[in-house]
């Protein structure tokens, strides 16, 4: 397998509800850089944000535009550069798309997250294209066992293993989920390998407490009215207590409010979806619960042992990945991913499939 020169199908992000399909040019692996043919890449809430509202989680980053998305994705490399000796031609890899330094005061403390030289969304850096280059260091080589979805799925369910890690998830503990998405079966898998002796789930739809019930949740609520208070309550109730620990994967005024009203006293709340920009939260029952809010953003420093349990079977995380499309499909996909239409929960799209 040679390297890919000339040119290639990109999906680019010209501003709010405006993704086109553009060539680009294919680029080529420098020093300590590998080229990959791109297998899958998920469609993740940042994107729909940037997508929707033309900024990517905080209003501080706005979309630079023209702007190739996409960053969770698995695929084979097809070059290598200078200087790299850990991977080869042909080998199936799973990607950390986050360069951070490595070396400053946040990296060096295993909070690469806060690094501030990363930064996912400078243009040029999308995986939603055919070939991309990526920092060797930053692949991660699959088992033959693994496929590209699992690959692909790798980076968010980083997140929910950080997530754990943030609200000190272990054996024995009791964890509330709000919100059956993707990011939340992902941290449903997560803490039962950590060991949780109970994991509720609480969604707003049926289906998504069906899927919960068969990824393992102990307890499912399904939320009927608008009462956060009142779901609080019921899962106190369904549970036998309140949970110590909830992961809110949700990303809304709602899930924020359900969490602190459902956390028992003393426990932590971690934000692990994509927060609301702004939220109205119960912020005297926090104060009176003594109850921590903690968050998760990205990584902390996950890939490896996340991956290993991928390896050893110790987790499956293959059921996530509902949806696959072409690259050609990719606005009719990141409808379906948004609105979790069709049962969606993590949507793939496939560049090599166009
Ligand atoms: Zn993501
Ligand atoms: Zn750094």
């Amino acid at each position: 397998m040679a390297a890919v020169t000339g040119d290639q199908i990109a999906a680019v992000l010209h501003g709010k509800n405006d993704i086109r399909l553009e060539e680009t040019p294919v680029p080529q692996p420098g020093k300590g850089q590998v080229q990959i043919r791109v297998h899958s890449v998920g469609l993740c809430g940042t994107d729909f944000h940037a997508w929707q509202r033309g900024y990517f989680v905080t209003d501080e980053h706005p979309l630079v535009k023209p702007f190739i998305f996409g960053h969770e994705s698995s695929g084979v490399v097809c070059a290598v550069g200078e200087g790299v000796t850990d991977l080869k031609v042909g080998d199936r890899v799973a990607i950390d798309p986050a360069p951070s330094c490595g070396e400053c005061e946040f990296c060096t403390k295993g909070r690469s997250t806060l690094c501030p030289k990363l930064n996912l969304w400078e243009p040029g850096m999308g995986h939603l294209r055919q070939v991309i280059v990526h920092k060797a260091a930053l692949c991660y080589k699959m088992p033959d066992t693994m496929t590209f979805e699992e690959g692909a799925l790798l980076e968010p369910f980083v997140v929910a293993v950080y997530g754990c890690e943030r609200g000190q998830v272990r054996v024995g503990t009791t964890v509330l989920i709000v919100g059956g998405g993707s990011i939340g079966m992902l941290s449903l898998v997560a803490a039962k390998a950590a060991g949780a002796s109970k994991i509720c789930v609480v969604d707003i739809r049926q289906s998504r407490i069906d899927f919960a019930k068969k990824m393992g949740a102990t307890h499912t609520v399904l939320v009927e009215g608008s009462d956060t208070a009142a779901t609080g309550k019921k899962i106190g109730e369904i549970m036998g207590d309140l949970p110590e620990v909830v992961l809110e994967c949700s990303g809304t005024d709602p899930g924020m409010q359900t969490a602190i009203h459902a956390v028992k006293k003393g426990g932590k709340v971690v934000l692990v979806g994509v927060a609301p920009q702004t939220a109205t939260i119960p912020a005297a029952m926090l104060f009176v619960k003594e109850a921590d809010i903690l968050c998760a953003f990205r990584y902390g420093n996950n890939f490896k042992n996340s991956l290993a349990a991928i390896t050893a079977g110790v987790v499956d995380i293959k059921p996530i990945a509902t949806h696959s499309f072409p690259l050609e499909k990719i606005v009719h996909a990141m409808e379906i991913a948004s609105t979790g239409q069709e049962g969606a929960l993590k949507v793939m799209v496939q560049p090599g499939k166009i």
